[in-house]
């Protein structure tokens, strides 16, 4: 095994990395140091946060400054103001003992003048968000024509977030024969173009996890019923009392209503979305990093470049638009070696897109049950005993007190103590779980949520299903006089039912109604979704279609499904 001194890191950084505790490289390090350093080249690395990516452009970027030299020679982009702090703090620890180099860093949303200012008193490396770059340049604060090290962190992030425009002019001002290294953490067509139009021989390295998120996370998820997903999130939290986590919703009002929810019903939480200001956004942060907070709720742009230790729980109250954001949404927890949960609390609808998070990021979804209420309170149960055991307790200091009340609690028996404790502690607990319901759906009859082993799997038995001739003819009261042709029809099924499109046969369209055949394994669950559906207003039927019509017209219905149809 390597250590930074076998990969020719010189004397001064050692010494820091050591004042860090960092023993020995990770194997991002391992691979990109002694490249960045002996051979000066370009580089495009696919590596998450949390794999020590830092560090391993940090300090060869380092070592190529001259201290002695007061111009810009490195510049860093990062995708946000969070990001560019990060780097910047980890930079000055790994050039504690490099004298003279001074690390700037500069971010919007924060007083520009006070940037300038800092980087007039001196600044050969500058850590910057795109845009505000950008401002700088025009303003004529800052000089690249002396930058030797370009840094593109989180690529993919910086894309997603719209800076392509300002990368390609920032790259532009920047003298031709630099260095250029790019990390990201997924590697998309954008991200390629930019290897492609600035790199010149760039060399590949797929370090830390490359495409899919990081080895220490286990990703799992739970089914529920759409209106279940709050109550189910509290429980998860309830049953584990050391959970620190990181809450997504899709958009700044949910984010800051589930915030408010939580907080009313007794929880640390609170959100940031970008509506906040960064004084408040700064705020929230901070109590959480000092663990104020046990959840932190929040939207996909406003947790970019959060850098948080040991969160043990990335929860997904609402899947992401994009398969990229699960990574990076999931990259939040096991961090640094640290193993961590990423857990997707999903409704019935939304268990095709599990399956597609596991086809396209080749990962293994684990379904979890929502914790019963026995379970939650024997765990809190178990924690408390924990602490009861290991409180510090000093004689000679409770003595006296414990002398004072024994007498009073001297006719009670050791069970009927343990009865009170538990009672004082749990009562509220017990009183909230008295009659909660079991919150998850019943997968065991429904098959095709219990089987996530195998992606693909699932899918050919369907197949099977359909390619043996089993279906059933589904009759439904919407036709052509209501708007639908074939491809609407379906996309109006696929909505209502969760599943996807190839679980439904043919469809015929009559002008009032229609007969679709469905998978006969999944024919009663169809039905089932249609129990109080309405159509602008119009209260659905559906009912057996007699034969499926892949086989021959349909004859009248044989056994009702729902009252209308009864009457
Ligand atoms: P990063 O991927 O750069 O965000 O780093 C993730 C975390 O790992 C940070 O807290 C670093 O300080 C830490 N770290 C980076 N390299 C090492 C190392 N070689 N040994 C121990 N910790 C490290």
């Amino acid at each position: 095994m390597s250590s930074f001194e076998s990969l020719g890191v010189r004397a001064e950084i050692l010494r820091a990395l050591a004042d860090l505790g960092f023993q020995k490289p990770t194997p991002v390090q391992e691979r990109t140091i002694p490249y960045l350093l002996s051979t000066g080249g370009d580089l495009v690395a696919l590596a998450q946060t949390g794999t020590g990516k830092t560090a391993a452009f940090g300090i060869p970027l380092l070592e190529h400054i001259e201290g002695d030299q007061p111009e810009v020679q490195a510049l860093v982009l990062a995708p946000t103001r969070e990001l560019c702090m990060q780097i910047t703090r980890d930079f000055r620890h790994y050039a504690a003992h490099l004298p003279g180099i001074r690390i700037v860093p500069v971010y919007g949303g924060a007083s520009i003048r006070e940037q300038i200012r800092g980087i007039r008193q001196g600044a050969q490396v500058v850590v910057a968000t795109p845009g505000r770059l950008i401002d700088l340049l025009e303003r004529e604060a800052l000089q690249l024509a002396q930058v030797q090290t370009v840094v593109l962190d989180e690529a993919d992030e910086m894309l997603n977030m719209g800076f392509q425009e300002d990368i390609d002019h920032i790259l532009a001002q920047v003298p031709a024969d630099r260095r250029t290294w790019l990390f990201s953490a997924t590697m998309g067509k954008d991200v390629r173009r930019i290897a492609q139009q600035y790199m010149r021989e760039a060399a590949e390295m797929n370090v830390g996890g490359g495409n899919k998120a990081g080895e220490g996370i286990s990703h799992q998820y739970t089914v529920v019923m759409a209106r279940d997903r709050y109550p189910a999130l509290k429980r998860f939290i309830d049953a584990d009392p050391a959970l620190f986590g990181i809450v997504f919703c899709r958009t700044k009002q949910d984010t800051q209503d589930l915030a408010e929810h939580l907080t009313r019903d007794g929880y640390q939480a609170d959100a940031i979305h970008g509506d906040l200001s960064q004084q408040q956004r700064d705020r929230v942060m901070a109590r959480y990093r000092a663990r104020n907070l046990q959840v932190l709720v929040a939207t996909d742009v406003a947790a970019r470049g959060i850098d948080v230790s040991n969160v043990s729980h990335v929860i997904h109250y609402d899947l992401p638009g994009e398969v990229e954001s699960y990574t990076h949404r999931s990259g939040r927890t096991g961090r640094a070696g640290k193993t961590g949960i990423s857990l997707s609390i999903i409704g019935v609808r939304d268990v095709y897109k599990v399956r597609n998070l596991e086809n396209r990021l080749h990962l293994h979804f684990s379904y979890v049950k929502v914790p019963e209420a026995t379970e939650i309170i024997e765990r809190q149960l178990l924690g408390f005993v924990e602490k009861l055991k290991d409180a510090p307790v000093d004689p000679a200091a409770i003595g006296p007190l414990v002398d004072a009340v024994s007498l009073d609690l001297q006719d009670l028996g050791r069970e009927d103590l343990i009865q009170r404790i538990i009672a004082l502690e749990f009562g509220q607990a017990l009183k909230r779980y008295k009659d909660a319901r079991d919150l998850n759906v019943d997968l065991a009859s429904k098959d095709r949520k219990a089987k996530p082993k195998v992606p693909g799997a699932e899918r050919n038995e369907r197949a099977g299903h359909l390619a043996s001739g089993q279906m059933r003819s589904m009759f439904i009261n919407l036709g052509t006089k209501d708007g639908f042709d074939k491809g609407r029809m379906l996309g109006y099924l696929c909505g209502i039912t969760g599943l996807e499109g190839r679980h439904f046969g043919r469809i015929l369209l009559k002008d009032t109604y229609s007969f679709i055949d469905i998978d006969a394994a999944l024919f009663d669950e169809v039905v089932g979704h249609f129990g109080r559906a309405n159509y602008k207003g119009r209260r659905l039927r559906v009912d057996e279609g007699g034969t499926a019509v892949g086989d021959r017209p349909s004859r009248p219905a044989k056994k009702p499904f729902n009252k209308e149809r009864r009457r």
